[in-house]
This record gives C-alpha cells, sequence and structure tokens, in this order.
C-alpha cells in the first residue's frame, strides 16, 4: 500500500542558513513550506492556510516565539508546535511547553532528527482523539457525531451538532450570531436570515428550554 504522507509546514525561523537546510530537507520529502523570516505574520498565516505542524524559533525580530506561540493558543489554533532553539536552558524550555508548544528542539539538531520529530507530531494530531463532552446531563462525541441527554440519545442534524459542539466546549462564552452562522454554514454559503433562532429552537427543544441563554443585542451562550 502506498501511503502518501504530504504535509504543509510553517517554519518561522530567522537564521538564513539554518531556514535554507530546512526548506531543502522538508522540500526532498515532499512537504508544502511555508517561511516567515520574523513573528510578525506568523498568526495571520495560520488564518490563511491550514498547517499541520509549525517549525517555530523562539528569538525572532519584532515579536518572539514565545509571544507567537501565546497568540496562537489564545486564538484557538491548536497546530502542533515544535520550538527550534539556541536557548537551551531549563527555564526556556518549560515556558515554551507552558505556552502549549507540543515538542522542543534544541540546535543545533540533525535534519533527519527534526524530519522524525515532525513526523511523529503529525502522527499524534491525526490520531487524536477528539475527547467526549460533558455538560450536566449533556453527553456529545465529536467522534461518532451522537449526543445524549439523561442517557438517551438524541437526534441531532449536522447543524444542531456542530452549534452545540461549539457551545459546550466553550460554557460561559458569548458567541456573536456571525460567529455561530460560520459555525453552522462554513464560508461561502448561503445563510437563511432566522436559520440560527430555528438551530437554537431545536437545541433548547432536544434538551431544555434554558440550555441555550440569549444576550441581547450580542448572540447567545451556554452557562459555565
Ligand atoms: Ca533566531
Amino acid at each position: 500500500m502506498l501511503i502518501i504522507d504530504h504535509m504543509n509546514i510553517l517554519l518561522v525561523e530567522d537564521d538564513r542558513s539554518l531556514g535554507e537546510g530546512i526548506r531543502d530537507a522538508l522540500k526532498r520529502e515532499g512537504y508544502g513550506l511555508d517561511w516567515l523570516k520574523d513573528g510578525r505574520n506568523a498568526i495571520a498565516a495560520q488564518k490563511d492556510n491550514e498547517y499541520d505542524v509549525v517549525l517555530l524559533d523562539l528569538g525572532l525580530p519584532y515579536k518572539d516565539g514565545l509571544a507567537v506561540l501565546k497568540e496562537m493558543r489564545g486564538n484557538d489554533i491548536t497546530t502542533p508546535v515544535l520550538i527550534l532553539t539556541a536557548r537551551n536552558t531549563v527555564s526556556d524550555r518549560i515556558k515554551g511547553l507552558d505556552e502549549g508548544a507540543d515538542d522542543y528542539l534544541p540546535k543545533p539538531f540533525s535534519v533527519d532528527e527534526l524530519l522524525a520529530r515532525v513526523r511523529a507530531l503529525h502522527r499524534r494530531a491525526c490520531g487524536r482523539a477528539a475527547p467526549l463532552l460533558v455538560y450536566r446531563d449533556i453527553q456529545l462525541d465529536p467522534s461518532g457525531h451522537t449526543a445524549r441527554y439523561k442517557d438517551n440519545p438524541v437526534e441531532l442534524s449536522r447543524r444542531e451538532f456542530a452549534l452545540l459542539n461549539e457551545f459546550l466546549e466553550h460554557p460561559g462564552r458569548v458567541f456573536s450570531r456571525s460567529h455561530l452562522e460560520q459555525c453552522l454554514y462554513g464560508w461561502g454559503e448561503g445563510i437563511e436570515s432566522n436559520a440560527l433562532e430555528v438551530h437554537v429552537h431545536k437545541l433548547r427543544k432536544k434538551f431544555y428550554p434554558g440550555l441555550i441563554q440569549t444576550v441581547r443585542g450580542v448572540g447567545y451562550s451556554v452557562k459555565k
């Protein structure tokens, strides 16, 4: 069986010769690569592209790697991050991991080791089991797309499921209408003006009336 393991990788690294070495190695593997030489556009690039792995240097001009990482995780960008750095003290390592890095590779490193770490991160991310979401008497299984309420199965449409999933991943967060409409339809699909209300109404009916709160003038929320 032929397994084509294509990956898109974002490299954020200001060291030109190191970056060129990484670029050539990734190219030989047939991976796609975008290379940024400072931290300023790292978040925007990830909003425009889906990367499988981010290779992130810490010492970067304009905006350092830890700041980039912190902002990524704050924006719910969960792409695996491998930190590449010469700052190899224990405290830097801990800081990186605390901010949500998945792995750490001290410079200098061999390209073969880099590739092995990248493959491992990618495998882990793909096999990552979606955890069961439990909220009060509601259970949502994102991998099987099934729901239960007080231990009884509840039939949900694809869009109802997507909407409830978004709420239950972030109880207490108030979501704007436009955000929720994007969850329902994705980009480019037409949105009927009352579709969101209809789905919210159906979810309240299938579970209980107080499940989803209307936040006047803003949107909707599920209580923490
Ligand atoms: Ca650097």
